[in-house]
């Protein structure tokens, strides 16, 4: 009897592995952070319901497996009350389609969540940066964001749809110039908004040399800082105060000279 026992002790290790510490890893995830993550395909998480237009699909576990620490170190930047009012729910998903362009993230705001796309190539950088660019979305439905003018800034400039096309045959310095720290941020002042937080959150030393440069990207990120420390009053911004000062000691060598 003992070896069909022990085949079969061998068939539930190599079936549940994976599994039991992809669900050790969600609880983790979701102790920590308060935000409750949704595994898609597994667990039977379903897809979330998405607007015409977008497709998604489910994620490949052990990606998800891979990443939830990343994600948990990102959401830990921000505090307690952002986590938990604000964000509320993350959906993992494979594919992010909208009209057929594939997108590594899609926030909805007035639902406080919002959904990653995970894939193999995709580097932790720009997860990371991705993350705080979903989370910038999140604050626009918040009254100070809808207050503060930012909207007003760059007005008329935008070019809306085929933003990136748009910049194409374009030097860099065209598009700071014109206040858009990427092709993507002159799309709309939702999308402006969300590139310069997640430069600001990703590069602090970048973020504020540019706004040194270019006037303005500096109104931009002055609204930037003041819409996130009135919404959240605890958030510490790694651009600025206490947060520009620890940010500095922790990258010592890498920061920008400021004249360059
Ligand atoms: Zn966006």
């Amino acid at each position: 009897m003992l070896r069909p026992f022990m085949l079969a002790v061998a068939l539930v290790a190599a079936g549940c592995g994976p599994k039991h510490s992809l669900t050790a890893a969600v609880k983790q995830f979701e102790e920590q952070t308060g935000v409750d993550v949704h595994v898609t395909g597994t667990f039977g998480e379903p897809l979330p319901p998405v607007a015409n237009g977008v497709e998604l699909g489910v994620v490949d576990r052990k990606l998800a497996r891979r990443e939830l620490p990343l994600l948990s170190d990102v959401l830990m930047a921000y505090p307690t009350s952002v986590r938990h009012d604000m964000i509320g729910n993350l959906y993992l998903v494979g594919k992010l389609r909208i009209e057929d362009v594939p997108f590594l993230g899609l926030a909805h705001p007035r639902q406080g969540r919002f959904e990653l796309a995970l894939h193999p190539q995709t580097d932790r950088e720009e997860l990371a940066r991705t993350m705080h660019h979903e989370i910038g979305h999140l604050f626009e439905a918040e009254e100070p964001y809808r207050t503060s003018g930012f909207r007003d800034v760059s007005a008329g400039s935008y070019v809306g749809r085929a933003p990136v096309k748009h910049w194409k045959d374009s030097a860099r310095i065209e598009w700071l110039n014109a206040g858009f720290v990427t092709p993507y941020a002159s799309k709309n002042a939702g999308e402006d908004f969300s590139e310069i937080a997640g430069l600001a959150w990703m590069h602090p030393d970048r973020a504020r040399d540019l706004a040194k440069r270019f006037p303005t990207l500096a109104a931009k990120l002055d609204m930037l800082t003041d819409i996130y420390q009135r919404t959240a009053p605890d958030i510490v911004l790694p651009w600025t105060g206490a947060g520009w000062s620890k940010w500095q000691q922790e990258h010592g060598g890498e920061a920008v000279d400021p004249a360059s």
